[in-house]
């Protein structure tokens, strides 16, 4: 007889989320799962409100109605910062660096308070916290020196050094040719692998059904569904 193992782990739960901006109904009544360890697409036409829901689970936008729990706990005001603290890493679809600091700067100003270096020590400390991630990105350039395929996979790294147990993607591979594509998802395996729950955006169906287990369909105007 085998001995069952622990219940999937939902590590983000949205319950009943809507959310309008003024006529636009952007989100009607969506629930999701997200468990650890695994890759969950997020996919619908453009304008389904795949953004919008990324933000009101990142607590960059207050629902209307419903909830977010994230690790098992409640999400209790839109607040990006009690999202990062419960365990929520993101990474924009439009980059969040600032151009004309080094890329060892963006990383440091992302990190959190507790895991920043002294200043002197921030290059060989931006060398480590990248290093896991292989990107081979110079961390004394400048950000706006990176090409826009480099500044996307920094996007994703930036986030992951926070160790999140959940991190939203939001169309990651826009900038990315094929073969970044395949590197880039080689990473998000390995850390889904180490049991990050991953939520994965994009309009190109048959790269992000390539890695997802789930995915999650945010019709226009009709209510969602996992399959
Ligand atoms: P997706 O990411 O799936 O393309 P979005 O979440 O960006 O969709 O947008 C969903 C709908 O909400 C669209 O009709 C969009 O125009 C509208 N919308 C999104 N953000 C705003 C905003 N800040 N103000 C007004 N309308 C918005
Ligand atoms: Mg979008």
């Amino acid at each position: 007889m085998s001995i069952p193992g622990p219940e999937p782990t939902d590590v983000l739960s949205v319950r009943g989320v809507s959310k309008a901006f003024g006529a636009v109904q952007a989100l009607r009544d969506v629930s999701v799962d997200v468990r650890a360890g695994e890759i969950h697409a997020l996919v619908g036409e453009n304008g389904s409100g795949k953004s919008t829901l990324l933000g009101v689970c990142s607590g960059f936008l207050a629902p209307d109605e419903g909830a977010v729990v994230i690790a098992g706990r409640p999400l209790r005001r839109a607040s990006p910062a009690l999202a990062r603290r419960l365990g929520l890493g993101i990474a924009y679809q439009d980059y969040s660096h600032v151009l004309d600091l080094s890329v060892a700067e963006n990383l440091f100003l992302a990190a959190p308070a507790d895991a920043r270096p002294a200043y002197g020590d921030m290059h060989d400390w931006a060398e480590e916290t990248l290093e896991p991630f292989g990107l081979n990105l110079p961390v004394t350039a400048p950000a706006g020196a990176l090409s826009l395929a480099q500044r996307q996979l920094f996007e994703v790294a930036k986030a992951l050094q926070t160790r999140p147990k959940v991190i939203l993607l939001d169309e990651p591979t826009t900038a990315l040719g094929p073969e970044e594509v395949d590197h880039f998802h080689a990473l998000v395996l390995d850390q889904a692998q180490k049991g990050v729950a991953i939520v994965y955006v994009s309009h190109r169906l048959p790269e992000v059904l390539a890695v997802a287990q789930r995915i999650t369909v945010l019709p226009d105007g009709v209510g969602p569904g996992t399959r």
